[in-house]
């Protein structure tokens, strides 16, 4: 049986068919004003991919506007399904969990069955979050997908030293007119978001198996430069952004 993990986020909508486990089909689109819409639209689009147009599947919705689907069979806890999802991603190997969004992040213990066992969020910033890489690609006229190639092996950063989103954007104006590169400016922002990312961690026993989710886990630059800052390497799994979306999927079965 098929069933439908949709994850409303902040920033994205992601949808996962899954069946026996498996990820079938994904995909994820803006969050915009008519997710049930946005939602709904995926799903047929996930369904006549997979050769199954108009099949009724369950739905499992989680994330921000979980309660904005009025046709959801399940409406689940986000923090919940996300340790679900990594544990079950990560072959059950997951002990921490580091959840990079659009407008948040989070550090999650798991214990050895993968249950959260400590929580912490940013302070609802947009300095440390996916959302202030958007920004400075607006800025940089660069798309945050081509942030992580753009720095492979770049060298020295640009220093940002702005903790808030506003000033850091008028450091990022003020470097590109004294000429800095972009791709130097660009590992500066990582460096800038690892900083605070690590602040988050501070303090917080994080085992040796650290796993990186959510959307901005699938830019390599910002995953060099946190595990530079943390001093350890960090696991990302495949289809990072979907792990949420993943795990109500496995929860409603
Ligand atoms: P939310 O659940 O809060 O909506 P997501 O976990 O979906 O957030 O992450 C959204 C963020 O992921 C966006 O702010 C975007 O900048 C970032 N993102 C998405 N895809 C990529 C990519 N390929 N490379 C870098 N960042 C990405």
């Amino acid at each position: 049986m098929i069933i439908a993990g949709i994850d409303l986020g902040s920033t994205a909508i992601k949808l996962v068919l899954v069946e026996d486990g498996q990820i079938l089909w994904h995909k994820a689109a803006p969050t915009a004003p008519g997710q049930e819409k946005i939602a709904a639209k995926l799903l047929d689009e996930g369904l006549l991919a997979l050769g199954c147009p108009g099949e009724s599947v369950a739905k499992a919705v989680t994330g921000y506007g979980k309660h904005l689907v009025a046709s959801a069979d399940f409406v689940i806890d986000e923090l919940t399904v996300n340790c679900l999802g990594i544990f079950r991603q990560s072959g059950g190997q997951a002990r921490a969990l580091i959840n990079i969004g659009g407008q948040d992040v989070k550090v999650i213990r798991l214990s050895e069955r993968g249950q959260m066992t400590d929580f912490k969020m940013n302070d609802k910033c947009a300095a440390g979050c996916g959302r202030f890489f958007e920004v400075a690609g607006r800025i940089l006229d660069t798309e945050v997908e081509r942030f992580g190639d753009l720095t492979a092996g770049v060298g020295e950063a640009a220093r940002i030293n702005s903790t808030c989103a506003v000033f850091a954007e008028s450091e990022i104006v003020s470097l590109m007119a004294q000429g800095v590169a972009k791709e130097k400016i660009i590992q500066g922002l990582h460096e800038s978001v690892a900083r605070r990312i690590a602040g988050l961690c501070a303090g917080r026993d994080l085992q040796d198996d650290v796993y990186l989710d959510g959307g901005a886990a699938q830019n390599p630059g910002l995953v060099r430069a946190l595990e530079d800052e943390l001093c350890r390497d960090l696991h990302v799994v495949a289809l990072p952004q979907f792990t949420v979306a993943y795990g109500a999927a496995l929860s409603a079965a």
